[in-house]
């Protein structure tokens, strides 16, 4: 029969203690196709080692390895992934099944690598299992199988690529004798049909169940016989995977990456859950932080828009009158406004007088903000009337007893549907005739109610209410936006030489929005950092779980790559499994972000919802499993297979 395996002085010289180790000295070896070999020898004596080397688990130091015709001697990783896939089987003394996955699922692990079709791979795992009598126990886990049954497991997976070798290692040394016997009579059974046993042993009872028996001492092959002619060929010899089968899909694919790793993450519940949290924290506060951050921006915005940004508002400047003069201010006085509206690029010049004073109206009382003021105010304070009419230049004129009433001061005065419009209400005990109602306004950033006030005419207000001509402010709009901070030097400068003091102050609402979306944006960035911060904790929450997670499966990937997984295979598998919990952190991240806002906006906090941030939220989670899954998967993958099984 055809030559299979053929090593010519192999050497393999362990380095990485202080002295180094010579694990296998000038071995050499051939074995033919259907031959059933027992390597035995003493613990130590080199035979895991040789079984490595066969197994292109790793590489020898110096020799010549020729596997099939192929010297595979110098492989690449890869190469040799490939062969361990195609041609080998392997039955380890401690099973080495995948824990957290069943009977039929540790079957089905080669033909994962090999790209078998996942419907043909569950029924050929299925009926491996059942033939070696296993049926009724496709769905257990390792830990819910005895020993023996669990090796036979393992000797299902390896026939499942074809098996053509099947390479073990004390495959009964774990076992009870009836149960080593089973093995015995199973890897005999599979030697019956064709395929290539090589077993490694140190008890030479069982060594003699084989058709020919090495042994090995010392790295060396000090004896080698053969008990049993070796078979004639046979018409069905079990074949290698076709290699073009095998490369057209060796790429485990990802949907099967997902599935181990849901599984993987399953397994470890609690601690995927405490590893989610850290996602979800900082995608949660990304989209709650900035939905309500944009929320707070454009409400006040848009409040201060509602104001008009080319308003100039003069005030007497506080800070100019010394203490004891107290309320009476007298700095601004109405003909000051009369001026202003002189000046080129005024539109309007609005003065206001205003005081807390009792209304009444029949039996009813209401202390409330009087103003007086000009026709322009609902042009200049972007406020309408919502009934009636508004106080007119006649009014002014005339200084009519007529007052326009705040929807909070009709809704007091005039309650329950009574009509206001054309009664009479007293200020001071003087009748004002209502001839309008404000559209309601609603309240300011701070709180207070604008619509609890009375309007009346500057002119009367000045002479009948106010007693001192005291002028709260003017409300001056510009005609021309971009020429108002002029405009605002040249009133500042008439009203001081009007005063020959500096005493009034003017607020230039242009400026004031500017300075606010300036520092919104600033505060806007300060939270979105915060949220960063979290979101970079919980990336290191992914990347400390996931070196656990491989240092705690080194001999799951250890067994992975036995069956045949390339490193790319495995860094595909533990990314896939850094962006499951990334991904999912971020979905659920987003939910709890979203219903932050949500219960924020029901307590009357203005929210904005926005696309982006979602987007932004979850595309920072999905790189964050990215980048800090990618080094731990990098060293699961840059494992070596041989050091990788023999982790405990
Ligand atoms: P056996 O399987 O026959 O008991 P091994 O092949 O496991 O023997 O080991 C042979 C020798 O090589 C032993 O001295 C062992 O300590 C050493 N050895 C095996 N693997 C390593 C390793 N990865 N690094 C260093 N020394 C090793
Ligand atoms: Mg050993």
């Amino acid at each position: 029969m055809a030559l299979l395996i053929s090593l010519k002085s192999i050497r393999k010289t362990f380095t990485s203690g202080e002295v180094p180790v010579h694990a296998l000295k000038d071995v050499s070896l051939d074995i033919e196709e259907g031959d059933f070999v027992a390597i035995i020898g003493q613990s130590g004596s080199g035979k895991s080692t040789l079984m490595t080397i066969l197994g292109c688990l790793d590489r020898p130091t110096s020799g010549q390895y020729l596997l099939d015709g192929e010297d595979v001697s110098d492989f690449s990783p890869d190469e040799l992934a490939e062969r361990r896939r195609r041609m080998f089987g392997f039955v380890f003394q401690s099973y080495n099944l995948v824990p957290t996955a069943s009977a039929e699922e540790n079957v089905e692990i080669p033909a994962i690598y090999a790209g078998m079709p996942a419907e043909e791979r569950r029924d050929r795992a299925e009926a491996l299992l059942e033939r070696l009598g296993l049926g009724d126990r496709l769905d257990h886990l390792p830990n819910q199988l005895s020993g023996g049954q669990q090796q036979r497991v393992s000797i299902a997976r390896a026939l499942m690529n074809g098996g053509q070798i099947i390479l073990a290692d004390e495959p009964t040394g774990a076992l009870d004798s009836k149960s080593g016997r089973d093995v015995l009579a199973t890897l005999r059974q599979m030697h019956a049909e064709g395929h290539t046993i090589i077993i490694i042993t140190h008890a030479p009872e069982l060594a003699e169940s084989a058709d020919r028996v090495i042994e090995i001492r010392d790295g060396q092959i000090v004896a080698d016989r053969r008990l049993r002619p070796l078979p004639k060929a046979r018409q069905t010899t079990p074949q290698a995977l076709a290699p073009a089968q095998a490369s057209a899909a060796v790429a485990a694919d990802v949907l099967e990456a997902m599935r181990m790793s849901m599984r993987a993450l399953r397994a470890n519940l609690f601690r995927t859950v405490l590893t989610l949290l850290g996602i979800v924290i900082g995608v949660a506060s990304v989209v709650a932080m900035l939905a309500i951050g944009n929320g707070a921006q454009q409400s006040v915005l848009s409040r201060i828009a509602a104001m008009g940004s080319d308003l100039l508002i003069v005030r007497p400047n506080m800070a100019n009158f010394r203490g004891g003069e107290g309320g009476s201010i007298v700095s601004l006085i109405p003909s000051d406004a009369d001026a202003i509206l002189e000046l080129p690029n005024v539109a309007f010049a609005v003065p206001e007088m205003s005081s807390t004073m009792t209304v009444r109206a029949g039996n009813r009382d209401t202390q409330t903000t009087v103003n007086g003021t000009v026709p322009q105010f609902p042009a200049a304070k972007s406020w309408e009337v919502g009934t009636g009419t508004f106080l007119s230049a006649a009014d002014m004129t005339s200084y009519a007893p007529v007052a326009v009433i705040g929807q909070t001061v009709a809704d007091t005065l005039f309650p329950e549907g009574e009509q206001a419009l054309g009664q009479y209400i007293l200020i001071k005990n003087i009748p004002f005739q209502v001839i309008g109602i404000m559209a309601r306004k609603g309240a300011t950033a701070g709180g207070q109610d604008q619509d609890d006030a009375v309007l009346v005419p500057l002119s009367t207000g000045n002479l009948r209410l106010f007693g001192a001509r005291n002028v709260r402010s003017i409300t001056v709009q510009v005609q021309d936006d971009s020429a108002i901070n002029v405009t605002q030097d040249q009133i500042q400068a008439l009203l001081d030489a009007r005063h020959k003091r500096q005493d009034t102050q003017i607020t230039n609402m242009a400026a004031i929005r500017e300075t606010f979306t300036e520092t919104s944006n600033v505060l806007k960035i300060f939270l979105g950092s915060i949220a960063a911060i979290s979101l970079i904790v919980g990336g290191i929450g992914v990347m400390n779980i996931m070196l656990v997670s491989v240092t705690e499966r080194t001999r799951e990937i250890g067994i992975r790559m036995a069956t045949g997984a390339r490193a790319r295979d495995i860094l595909t598998q533990f990314i896939v499994e850094a962006l499951v919990v990334s991904a999912l952190g971020g979905v659920i991240g987003i939910a709890l972000g979203l219903s932050i806002g949500g219960v924020a906006q029901a307590l009357g906090v203005p929210v904005s919802f926005a696309p982006g941030p979602v987007v932004l939220a979850f595309g920072s989670a999905f790189l964050t499993g990215l980048v800090f899954g990618y080094l731990p998967a990098r060293n699961a993958s840059r494992l070596q297979p041989a050091v990788a099984l023999s982790s405990t």
